[in-house]
């Protein structure tokens, strides 16, 4: 059975008094063992706040290089020492906002297989080439170009993210139908490439997920639970997605 997830990626939101109040109401929640994990992608500068609640952490960006003169850099090295846990790699704001290019990518997946650092692979296509129903290809081609350094014995390292930037903080998540197509089109990709080990690899949508769809996208075949942004700032609205996986 896979492992399923529920990630949070708090993106450059939340201050510190935000971040204890946060943890100390999750906290307050009951979170009994479940095959599902709970992780949380916070900035760097809170990650050793949340490790003391004991949940999975990871960064929201590395650098590609292992260490040197790279001012305002993060190498995994130092995100291990402090406990981290994962990265993600590829989000849409990175591309987008940071100009990360395909290239930026590739170099840190390399990163991450050399020091052996798990990471979540986040893909998705803009409204206009949705529009033009040009999808498919569209994710297959990041896919296979992001994906080009990794190969069948480094899957354990991966979790894939289907974001389509249309429906990313818009409030306006991917139908059940577009998500469940998509997710079977990568678990397809993925065994076609990697072979039946590609079987292990999570999953998930990201995309406006919250606590009215939450349940619904569960359901689908293949999605192996979420990446959420806004959702995530709220400690009770995150709570009930983690119990919409649950059950
Ligand atoms: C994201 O940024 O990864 C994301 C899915 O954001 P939101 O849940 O706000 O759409």
């Amino acid at each position: 059975m896979r492992n399923q997830i529920l990630a949070a990626n708090w993106k450059m939101y939340l201050t510190q008094p935000q971040v204890d109040e946060w943890l100390s109401n999750f906290q307050s929640h009951d979170l009994p063992n479940t095959n599902s994990q709970l992780r949380i992608y916070p900035s760097a500068l809170f990650i050793k706040d949340v490790l003391k609640i004991g949940l999975h952490v990871g960064a929201q960006n590395i650098a590609s290089q292992t260490e040197g003169a790279f001012t305002g850099e993060l190498s995994i090295g130092q995100l291990k020492s402090v406990g981290a846990k994962s990265v993600l790699l590829g989000h849409s704001e990175r591309r987008q906002l940071c100009k990360e290019s395909d290239d930026d990518i590739i170099q840190k997946i390399v990163a991450c297989v050399n020091e052996d650092f798990p990471f979540i692979f986040c893909c998705g296509e803009t409204l206009s080439c949705r529009k033009q129903n040009a999808q498919n290809d569209f994710i297959l081609g990041q896919l296979t170009s992001n994906l080009n350094g990794l190969s069948s014995k480094d899957l354990h390292l991966l979790v894939v993210a289907y974001e389509p930037i249309w429906a990313i903080g818009t409030e306006e998540s991917a139908s059940i139908e577009q998500i469940g197509q998509m997710h079977n089109i990568i678990r397809s990709y993925l065994i076609d490439r990697f072979g039946s080990v590609a079987n292990q690899v999570p999953i998930l949508y990201g995309g406006s997920v919250n606590q009215s769809n939450a349940k619904d996208i569960f359901r689908c075949e293949n999605v192996d639970g979420a990446l959420v942004g806004g959702a995530s700032l709220d400690p009770v609205i995150f709570y009930e997605l983690w119990k919409a996986l649950n059950t």
